[in-house]
């Protein structure tokens, strides 16, 4: 069926696809014809060629021709012809289909004098089996076309997030460990002093797995509603001095909305050995700060509390979106909400009492000292990609993730 441009009334959105998917049908179908369908009618070698060739001028100009070729005219009607403000998704529109029809009228150029080559050099004294497989090439399928591309994949925002803080620490000398998303009461809350119905487990609303009821507390299965049961598990397996870094999943009873995700991603960071102080965990957070967000951001610690380090500090960089002026322009900076402070981790010294769970390993209280930190790696993407909604990370909407690519 002859395609020919339709006059546009209507420019939404909605339209402009529907416009674009028919002209690209047509074109899929005139370059089918094109390479697979030609040539066929002939009984000489020389005649097929001339006839493929006439077939593909006026394959070519019927689609660039600059006098009246599909694409002028889409340029003609459709955004010369468009109402002011149509202008610009028209414009888009005609120029994202001049790039695809320019590339596919010169893959089917490609692909027809590549075949033509191959046939000619088959061509002198041939024997009757080399004329066959060259028939076969021009009527059949002609394996010489090139294959259908595959889009190389891009890291998801939230993973390219994390192996960039993974990174920042690993120069510093940290490995990577990890640990079971189901886990025990005793390794997500009890080794790291969260006694039995301590008020603190209220703050991670948590995921328990049914039917656990008949075990005795530690042992029964939950969701691990923070990645530090790695901390445990690794120094259970190993001897101090440790540093480690722990990326994984973890998992609230949060309902998801713009900033909470009953699944989420966390970074924790553990070092043990000896004379380790409050100083060598600021110098270490600040390092690793403005590696992540620019040497020019500042630090600033605040008390705070947490069951498993004493004491325990709340870490703000300076805004790097506004500078720390809380102000972008003449708009307030929501990110800071207008403060020039930004929360990006919860972090402290090692409560002597999580010592104590793995002392029978080197971890004598009175020995070694430590630091521990933990961050969400969900909300720092967000920040860095200027994302308003946390749900967009896991729709899997490919028209959202492709900008990362
Ligand atoms: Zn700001």
């Amino acid at each position: 069926m002859a395609y020919t441009v339709p006059k546009l009334t209507d420019y939404s959105a909605a339209a402009l696809d529907r416009a674009s998917a028919e002209l690209l049908a047509a074109l899929e179908q005139d370059v089918r014809k094109l390479l697979f369908d030609s040539g066929k009618r002939s009984s000489s070698h020389e005649a097929a060629w001339k006839l493929r060739w006439e077939e593909w001028k006026s394959f070519r100009d019927k689609w660039i021709s600059r006098k009246s070729g599909v694409l002028t005219q889409i340029n003609d009607v459709w955004l010369k012809g468009s109402p002011k403000e149509a202008k610009r998704p028209a414009g888009q529109l005609v120029n994202d289909l001049r790039k695809r029809v320019e590339e596919e009228v010169a893959r089917a150029e490609a692909s027809l004098t590549r075949s033509e080559e191959e046939d000619q050099r088959a061509s002198p004294g041939q024997s009757f089996a080399s004329m066959d497989d060259a028939l076969r090439t021009l009527e059949g399928v002609d394996i010489t076309l090139p294959g259908a591309r595959r889009p190389i994949g891009a890291e998801h925002p939230v993973m390219r997030t994390m192996h960039e803080i993974v990174g920042v620490f690993q120069r510093l000398g940290y490995s990577v460990a990890e640990g079971p998303v189901v886990e025990t009461d005793y390794y997500n809350f009890e080794a790291l002093n969260f006694p039995p119905d301590h008020p603190a487990r209220d703050t991670q609303d948590t995921l328990f797995i049914a039917g656990q009821q008949s075990k005795p507390q530690r042992e029964r299965l939950l969701l691990r509603t923070h990645t530090s049961p790695v901390q445990i598990r690794t120094m259970e397996k190993m001897r101090p001095p440790l540093r480690i870094v722990i990326p994984g999943t973890v998992h609230r009873n949060d309902p998801p909305d713009a900033s909470h995700s009953p699944m989420f991603h966390q970074i924790e960071g553990l070092a043990v050995d000896t004379n380790i102080t409050f100083g060598d965990l600021k110098g270490t957070l600040d390092h690793a700060m403005k590696a992540l967000f620019g040497s020019s951001v500042k630090t600033h610690f605040r008390p705070s509390f947490f069951p498993f380090t004493e004491p325990s500090a709340e870490v703000f960089v300076s805004c790097f979106l506004c500078g720390g002026s809380g102000k972008r322009g003449a708009d307030p900076c929501r990110p800071c909400k207008q403060s020039g402070w930004i929360e990006v981790l919860g972090c402290g010294m090692v409560d002597p009492n999580v010592f104590e769970f793995v002392k029978d390993n080197g971890y004598d209280p009175k020995k070694v000292s430590g630091f521990a930190f933990g961050m969400g790696v969900d909300r720092l993407a967000l920040l860095k990609y200027g994302v308003d909604d946390l749900q967009y990370f896991f729709q899997g909407d490919v028209r959202f993730l492709q900008q990362f690519g």
